[in-house]
């Protein structure tokens, strides 16, 4: 039996250290390797059923674009009616104000190297039709649907990835296009959505 105190230390694309860092967004946690490759994981996860009715028309005041995007990930009672994809958009898009985002790092998507100890994942067949599953040498187990989960840890320690630049138009587009995404994105979040949508067709 391994014990949970492994600790996320390796950077699963390129092996270098992974730190943790400040994050605007208060439920999730950050990290990032020196070559720019970003991941977090969700300290509390946020599904569609509670962002819609009510908190539809839920709306911070403020006229600076980036304040009122700041407010809607750090304050807890917004965040909470932010679906987590909605918030990732959000976060990317205030990386990119920042240039803290690497484009060319983000593309790089594969999971190459343990979390834990650094050693090189290799792919074993899982009996879950959407995860396929990683493993090195020492036996750190993972699964991987889209994130990282490690096996015998608590569900939260899962790593996620940044969304690449492509991904990150498609969605604000799957968003402000699909009809049935009408009832769960606030009023306000999709007025900004038209915005980044607007700035980056530019
Ligand atoms: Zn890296
Ligand atoms: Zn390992």
């Amino acid at each position: 039996m391994k014990s949970n105190s492994n600790k996320i230390t390796y950077c699963p694309v390129c092996r270098n250290k992974l730190e943790g860092m400040d994050s605007v967004d208060v439920l999730v946690d950050h990290y990032m390797c020196q070559n720019k490759h970003r991941y977090y994981h969700p300290v509390e996860e946020v599904f569609t059923h509670q962002t819609g009715a009510e908190y539809i028309n839920l709306r911070y005041a403020a006229d600076d674009l980036k304040e009122v995007i700041k407010a809607w990930l750090s304050k807890a009672d917004y965040r909470r009616h932010l679906n987590n994809q909605l918030a990732e958009i959000l976060r990317v898009y205030l990386d990119i104000k920042e240039n803290i985002y690497s484009i060319e790092a983000q593309k790089e998507r594969r999971y190459k190297y343990c979390l834990f100890c650094g050693e090189t994942l290799s792919e074993f067949e899982t009996n879950d039709l959407y995860a396929s599953g990683l493993r090195c040498k020492n036996d750190h187990v993972y699964h991987l649907r889209g994130c990282l989960y490690p096996k015998d840890e608590k569900s939260s320690a899962q790593l996620c990835q940044y969304m690449d630049y492509d991904f990150f138009v498609r969605c604000i587009d799957n968003f402000l296009d699909n009809k049935h995404f009408k009832e769960f994105v606030p009023n306000q979040i999709r007025e900004i959505l038209l915005t980044i949508k607007s700035e980056s067709s530019k």
